[in-house]
């Protein structure tokens, strides 16, 4: 059987601002079907990369990116908002609506060369994206690709991972 993962995606209108449809992924994951076959299908788009870890931000991108690295059998790497991580971090900053935020890793958390998948429940303006690309980067470590459940095609985040090997389960 073969399931339609918009099935499990609730729009929430005006939410978290007036005139955002929020895609809530909370159905999703909250429906142990369809969470699996969420996570087979990011599996099978991630194994041929052949990452040694997965990088993924709080709080979604732990939820998808820690299944996900269980499932590649490969180490998972948590992305945290600023003075969360207890030893030496780097900090990638990036553009909200109304100011900006930033994103930390550990300093140690990679070596030099080591293969690296990004994930995130939703790719908008990529602008969070491009963030954790700069982390990985830094860390001398290569982004062996973005996936993501749901791109936001409209919002154009694409363009700002232009060169980078990006991939969506579904798009809208
Ligand atoms: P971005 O604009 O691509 O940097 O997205 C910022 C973050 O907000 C991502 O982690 C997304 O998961 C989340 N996000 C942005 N827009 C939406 C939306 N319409 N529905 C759900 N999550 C969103």
């Amino acid at each position: 059987m073969s399931l339609d993962l918009r099935d499990r995606v609730r729009d929430v209108p005006d939410f978290p601002s007036p005139g955002i449809v929020f895609k809530d992924l909370m159905p999703l994951i909250a429906d142990a079907e369809y969470f699996a076959e969420t996570i087979r299908q990011l599996a099978a788009w991630a194994r041929p990369r052949d990452p040694g870890f997965v990088l993924g931000a709080e709080a979604r991108g732990f939820i998808f990116g820690g299944a996900l690295a269980y499932e590649l059998g490969a180490g998972f790497i948590p992305a945290r908002k600023p003075g969360k991580l207890p030893r030496e971090t780097i900090e990638a900053t990036y553009e909200l609506e109304y100011g900006t935020d930033s994103l930390q890793v550990h300093s140690d958390a990679l070596s030099a060369g080591a293969r690296v998948v990004i994930i995130d429940d939703v790719l908008a303006t990529g602008g969070t994206a491009r963030a954790k690309v700069e982390l990985v980067e830094s860390l001398g470590g290569v982004v062996a690709g973005l996936g993501f459940v749901i791109e936001l095609t409209f919002l154009n985040g694409r363009e700002r991972l232009e060169g980078y090997d990006t991939h969506a389960l579904i798009s809208y």
